[in-house]
């Protein structure tokens, strides 16, 4: 079923999980440990990452380096069909521009289409290791927004190659990203909201958004996206903080702000349980609160502690 429908449909709360493929060489048996448990709580969707290959230098025999592209964490695509065989849940692959062609991007999506996955996560992708700033691939899309466009196309049967007339019509129900406290590229909030508003105006379904601490932040955002002009629906998305090493580390990767009262209780706490419990009853409070401000859905990115949110989930449903 697509995000949309289960949204129209929903008597109950609905939640997704977020899992990472496992590094190369790993067993999937470390995706299905994490989610045997949490599939006592009937999740409506598991999405999938996408990381893209990394530049790295190897040292030839002659000794000298060389440039290769390595990618450590493959097998989206398969840990989806995985998920939906073992768990009869639908998975929502994660498709990033960066490192893409538009034609590789067509048959992933053909991939996808032909395994029965009919919902997506489009989203342009970081930088690659070796740069600075976000390039796209010469044959490939700079924003989102235009993966969204290839994706609405295919959806209407239009393939690249011109010659295919009365092609097979895909049905991708399409996500995007949002960033409550805005992304780290966008001048400000406002204009981040306008791109987002045109993800969707070139046919994105829905938003889900970047992890945030702080409800209040998630509150403005969708206030803000309304007086925009935007009404498609916008899915928190949650991470428990739970490490005092992820107190620098997630304001920088992911550009947001730890409250003063978690960094507060995070710091005092003795030992991993003590902060694996602030983080259980400070997500737990979060999403009490979203809950009571009826947000559509929730959003969990499981991200290494399937434990915390499996302990914030038996509280909460
Ligand atoms: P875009 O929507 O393209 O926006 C990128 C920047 O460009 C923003 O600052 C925006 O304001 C600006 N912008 C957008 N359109 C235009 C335009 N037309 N002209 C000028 N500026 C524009 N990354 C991964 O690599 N793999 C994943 O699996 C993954 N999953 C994610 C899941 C979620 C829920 C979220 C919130 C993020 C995820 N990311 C993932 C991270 C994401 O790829 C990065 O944050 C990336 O830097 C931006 O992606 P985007 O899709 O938001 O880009």
């Amino acid at each position: 079923m697509k995000v949309t429908e289960q949204l129209a449909n929903a008597t109950d709360t609905i939640i997704s999980l977020e899992i990472l493929p496992p590094t190369k060489g790993k067993s999937i048996e470390s995706i299905y440990q994490g989610l045997d448990p949490l599939m006592e709580f009937k999740p409506s969707f598991v999405n999938v990452t996408y990381h893209r290959a990394e530049q790295i230098y190897k040292k030839r025999e002659d000794g000298n380096f060389e440039r290769v592209e390595i990618r450590k964490r493959p097998g989206t695509v398969g840990i989806c069909a995985a998920i939906m065989n073992k768990y009869k849940v639908e998975a929502i692959p994660h498709l990033i521009c960066g490192g893409f062609t538009k034609e590789e991007t067509e048959n992933a999506l053909i991939d996808l289409h032909f395994l029965g996955v009919n919902n997506v996560l489009a989203l342009r992708g970081d930088a690659a290791s070796n740069e600075k700033f976000f390039s796209a691939h010469p044959h490939g899309h700079r924003y989102a927004e235009d993966l969204v466009k290839q994706i609405i196309s295919l959806n209407k049967g239009k393939y690249m190659e011109d010659d295919i007339i009365d092609g097979v019509k895909t049905n991708f129900c399409i996500g995007v990203a949002g960033y409550p406290e805005k992304h780290f590229e966008a001048p400000n909030l406002d204009t981040d909201i306008e791109y987002l508003k045109r993800k969707i105006e070139f046919g994105a379904d829905y938003v889900t958004t970047q992890m945030f601490f702080n409800n209040d932040h998630f509150y403005n955002y969708v206030q803000r996206c309304k007086e925009h002009g935007m009404n498609a629906p916008i899915i928190p998305g949650l991470k428990p903080l739970t490490g005092k090493r992820q107190l620098n580390v997630i304001p920088s990767i992911f550009n947001v702000e730890v409250p003063v009262e978690l960094y507060k209780a995070i710091m005092d706490a003795k030992t991993e349980a003590d902060s694996d419990q602030v983080g259980t009853e400070w997500l737990l409070y979060q999403c009490r609160e979203l809950l009571k401000n009826k947000v559509p859905m929730l959003h969990f990115y499981t991200l290494g502690k399937p434990k915390v949110i499996y302990n914030v989930l038996k509280q909460l449903l």
